[in-house]
């Protein structure tokens, strides 16, 4: 805990991973935690860890990178807080991310941006940009993250880590700060995969909080790292090598089929025939429940409240003027508008159809294969400001990792070298609950 400390002192002046670091509170629990020993029942005892500043935290600050969150200190853990803790686990900060996990680039915090730990003048990627840069610049050796439409996985492959977006219930979402509630899912960064195994192993499994929580025994992810992939039967699908694609990225996503094959793997080429649905479907169905996740910001309940108000409506009107971003405030009228009386039919309820769609292509897929693999991000990270002006551009850069958050499936990127000193993630994609098949697949890149 002491070094981890000492390294994101070191570092944070460039990174700006941290909006809050716990460090007399971190101190206390390592002291703590060398006091009580290593214990089979503490598989985690010391270890320091990073939370996105999504996730509740006992008596710690938790902004969600919000202005209307401002000194918000919860008074209760989230299910994966309490979960790390009683595992042994120290808390040394809350990171940084795109306000409310709306964005791909941490550009959209109330804190100012994150910058990528390989390049500072580029993204590191969103939302959960913080987590993966701090993990990156070596501040810690893991972090959480939440993924709504790849905020793990972007970041993870923008940084040049592992990042892990469990099933969807894989997880208890329990003290996440709910952005789309039907595609949120709390996941984990490190630099090494097995580090992310145990990890997940201590945060998922059922939970009475949260009626989505998958009641399904947890394996032992570390135990399945081990096989290789020799006989796995992998997909690449031909709409994630499409138009938008960079060549550098293609290159090294070949490079690592090759290797996969090399291993004995075998790759077929399949389609997913509606992938070109699934940013529109996206943005429809998570800003529809954000729109409504968002009600409870009214100045009342938490955090900031506007100044020298008239009346009560006064007080919402100003507070959530005054309190959201931009982009938190394109999102709610988007959702608004597509969940009105009128327009519900022709908008939520059609993206609700295609999403069926986008699930059974992946459904087929799964029928006789083990994996799909793909790039994570059409691109590797851009520069900082390079998108912030327009919304659509930095909405497609989501293309690949957007369908499973709507199919629900585990999804994960694995550093798969660098294209101009920039890193490149390889997705690798599993049915549902095949997280084990992921971590051996991301074994064979260690
Ligand atoms: N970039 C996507 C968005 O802006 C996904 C964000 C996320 O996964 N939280 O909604």
């Amino acid at each position: 805990t002491a070094d981890t400390l000492a390294q994101i002192h070191a570092k944070e002046d460039k990174t700006k991973a941290f909006i809050t670091v716990t460090d007399d509170e971190a101190k206390k629990q390592a002291a703590a935690a060398d006091a009580a020993g290593i214990s089979a029942d503490q598989p985690l005892a010391g270890v320091p860890l990073a939370l996105k500043d999504n996730i509740i935290t006992d008596g710690v600050l938790t902004t969600a990178a919000s202005k209307i969150l401002t000194g918000f200190i919860p008074v209760y853990d989230a299910t994966v807080t309490k979960r790390l803790k009683a595992a042994g686990s120290v808390l040394v900060g809350k990171t940084n991310l795109d306000e409310f996990a709306m964005g791909s680039s941490t550009e959209n915090s109330y804190y100012g941006p994150t910058h990528n730990a390989w390049d500072l003048d580029r993204v590191p990627g969103g939302s959960s940009g913080g987590s993966a840069a701090a993990v990156a610049a070596g501040e810690v050796v893991a972090a959480l993250g939440s993924d709504t439409g790849g905020s793990i996985r972007q970041p993870a492959a923008f940084n040049g880590i592992f990042g892990i977006k469990p099933t969807y219930g894989r997880v208890s979402r329990w003290g996440l700060i709910a952005f789309g509630s039907s595609l949120d899912q709390i996941g984990v960064l490190s630099r090494r995969v097995k580090d992310s195994a145990l990890i997940l192993q201590q945060i998922a499994g059922q939970d009475e909080n949260d009626d989505t929580s998958l009641p399904d025994p947890v394996p032992d992810y570390v135990a399945a790292m081990a096989g290789g992939v020799q006989g796995m039967r992998l997909a690449l699908p031909e709409e994630y090598l499409g138009e938008g694609v960079s060549q550098g990225v293609r290159d090294a996503i070949e490079k690592a089929v090759d290797t996969l094959k090399k291993l004995g793997a075998t790759v077929d080429t399949v389609s997913l025939p509606h992938t070109k649905y699934a940013v529109p479907t996206y943005y429809l169905i998570a800003s529809s429940e954000a729109s409504s996740n968002l009600q409870r910001f009214d100045g009342i309940r938490y955090g900031y409240r506007a100044q020298d108000v008239k009346n009560l409506e006064d007080v919402y009107v100003r507070t959530r003027s005054e309190g959201f971003g931009d982009e938190v405030k394109r999102r709610i009228m988007l959702g608004t508008f597509s969940l009105s009386a009128g327009f519900y039919d022709a908008y939520f309820n059609k993206a609700a159809k295609v999403r069926h769609l986008i699930q059974d292509d992946f459904t087929k897929v799964f029928a006789d294969h083990d994996l799909i693999i793909a790039p994570t991000t059409p691109t590797p990270a851009f520069k900082i400001g390079e998108k912030v002006d327009d919304p659509v551009t930095m909405y497609m850069n989501d293309i690949l990792t957007i369908p499973a958050n709507l199919a629900g499936i585990p999804a994960a990127s694995v550093p798969a070298g660098l294209v101009d000193g920039l890193p490149v993630g390889l997705q690798l994609m599993a049915k549902p609950l095949g997280e084990s098949t992921i971590f051996k697949a991301a074994a064979a890149f260690e």
